[in-house]
């Protein structure tokens, strides 16, 4: 596999920091299960990270400690009794199919098997759960080979992931492993790759913005 596109260098220290809203985590560690890349520049910032933190002077607490979600890499750690590797992100290729190994609690292990919910010719989507209180969307998404997906933009970021086939817009074309990490206002209008379509795990920190009148007519019916 030949990741041409990664991250962009703020989401993955946000990662090695452990302070990513539970969307876009899902996507950088289902990410890193792909990518030696960007897994090794994670474990590095980490390292750094604990370099300085033991130089840090202790101090004492002025109220209660706070209460810090721990995800599925931390929860691993801890359940083997090793401090030190909390927060390490998931070893690198050892996903045993389409399904990176942090998705497959939340999605199952087969993407043919997925509850696919259809919302319009070509397209089919699946919300993924997520903890209770979490902000922002989860989805996974399926296009149909060839088709295009409405022109939108966003309110705020977007981390595609593709988990299966391709995609291409204005900024090139997205294959397996890749994350298109978009900004806050970058509209496009992705087109399935003719043979396989696309199938992509997407993290939104708000609702997607369609630039066609008859989609934003029908988001609110469509879960989009
Ligand atoms: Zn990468």
């Amino acid at each position: 596999m030949t990741i041409s596109h990664h991250p962009d260098i703020a989401n993955l220290m946000c990662c090695a920091a452990g302070s990513q809203p539970e969307t876009f985590a899902a996507v950088i560690a289902s990410h890193l299960s792909l990518c030696k890349t960007c897994c090794c520049e994670v474990r590095r910032m980490q390292q750094i990270g604990v370099a300085l933190f033991d130089k840090l002077e202790p101090v004492g607490m002025s109220g209660p400690a706070p209460v810090v979600a721990m995800r599925a890499g931390e929860a691993d750690a801890d359940a083997k009794g090793d401090p030190s590797s909390v927060s390490a992100p998931a070893p690198c290729g050892q996903n045993a199919g389409e399904v990176p190994r942090p998705l497959v609690p939340l999605i199952g292990a087969d993407l043919d098997q997925v509850a696919w919910r259809w919302v319009a010719p070509g397209i089919w989507i699946f919300p993924v759960p997520l903890s209770k209180g979490c902000c922002g969307e989860l989805r996974l998404i399926k296009v149909a080979p060839g088709k295009t997906m409405p022109e939108h933009g966003h309110a705020g970021q977007e981390l595609t992931l593709i988990l299966r086939g391709s995609y291409t817009d204005a900024f090139g074309t997205y294959r397996v492993g890749d994350v298109a990490d978009l900004d806050e206002g970058v509209a496009h209008g992705p087109v399935a790759c003719p043979e396989k379509g696309c199938i992509c795990l997407m993290a939104t920190e708000g609702k997607l913005i369609f630039k066609s009148p008859v989609a934003r007519l029908l988001q609110p019916l469509l879960g989009l």
